[in-house]
C-alpha cells in the first residue's frame, strides 16, 4: 500500500482564482468593459485587457503607485496599453470613473512580498462592492477573492458575505467558494452574476 501524495501547496489559492477567471469568462464580452478594483503586480489586468479584445476596455485600480508601476509594465510587455487605463485611487471612487461594465473582479488583502499594512478594509470595499452592484450589466459578473487569515481580513470577508446574501436571487446568482476544513490565510472566493 502506497499513501496518497500529501500536497505540501494549497489547492484552494490557485482555484479560487482560477475560478474566479472562468467567472469572468463567461460575462465579459469582446468589446466590453472590465474593472480590476485591485490591481497589484497586474495579473487579473492583464487576464480582463486579454478578454475584453482590441475594442473593449480595462480599468485598474490601487492606492500603490508600486503596484500600478508593476501592473503597467505587465500590460506594456504585452503590448495592451491601449486597452487599459489605470486609476491611483481607492476603488471607492469607482464610480468617479466607470459608469458600466460587463466584469469587476476584487482580489482583497496586501499585496505580496509589499508592504502588509496596506490591505483593503471592510468600509471602502462594501462601498466599491456598492457601486459595482449597481452599475453591472445585465449578464455581468463580479469576483471577490477574500483573505480570512491576515488581521482584519475574517471581518471584510463576513462583511462582504452579507452583502451578498442580501442580494434578490431573482436579481443575482451568487456563489462562494471554500474549504470545509479552512487553514490560516485560505482565500474565500465570492462570485456573482446579474441576471
Ligand atoms: N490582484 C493582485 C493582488 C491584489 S493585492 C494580483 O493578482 O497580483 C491587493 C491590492 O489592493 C494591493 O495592491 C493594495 O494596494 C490594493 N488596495 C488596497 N486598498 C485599496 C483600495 N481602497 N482601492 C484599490 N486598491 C486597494
Amino acid at each position: 500500500m502506497h499513501d496518497p501524495p500529501r500536497p505540501r501547496r494549497s489547492l484552494v489559492v490557485p482555484s479560487a482564482l482560477k475560478a474566479a477567471r472562468a467567472w469572468i469568462a463567461r460575462a465579459l464580452p469582446s468589446g466590453g468593459i472590465a474593472v480590476d478594483a485591485t490591481a497589484g503586480l497586474g495579473r487579473d489586468t492583464l487576464f480582463l485587457a486579454r478578454r475584453v479584445g482590441p475594442t473593449g476596455r480595462v480599468v485598474a485600480f490601487d492606492i500603490q503607485p508600486a503596484a500600478l508601476a508593476a501592473a503597467a509594465a505587465r500590460i506594456q510587455a504585452a503590448r495592451l496599453e491601449e486597452r487599459v487605463s489605470f486609476v491611483l485611487a481607492g476603488h471607492e471612487t469607482l464610480d468617479a470613473h466607470v459608469s458600466s461594465f460587463h466584469a469587476v473582479m476584487f482580489n482583497l488583502g496586501f499585496l505580496p512580498r509589499s508592504d502588509k499594512r496596506i490591505i483593503t478594509r471592510p468600509d471602502t470595499t462594501l462601498a466599491a462592492l456598492e457601486c459595482a452592484i449597481v452599475r453591472l450589466e445585465p449578464a455581468g459578473a463580479i469576483t471577490i477573492v477574500a483573505y480570512p487569515g491576515h488581521p482584519g481580513g475574517a471581518e471584510e470577508c463576513a462583511a462582504v458575505e452579507d452583502r451578498l446574501r442580501r442580494l434578490a436571487a431573482r436579481e443575482f446568482e451568487v456563489a462562494c467558494y471554500r474549504r470545509l476544513t479552512p487553514r490560516a490565510a485560505e482565500p474565500t472566493l465570492f462570485a456573482l452574476r446579474r441576471r
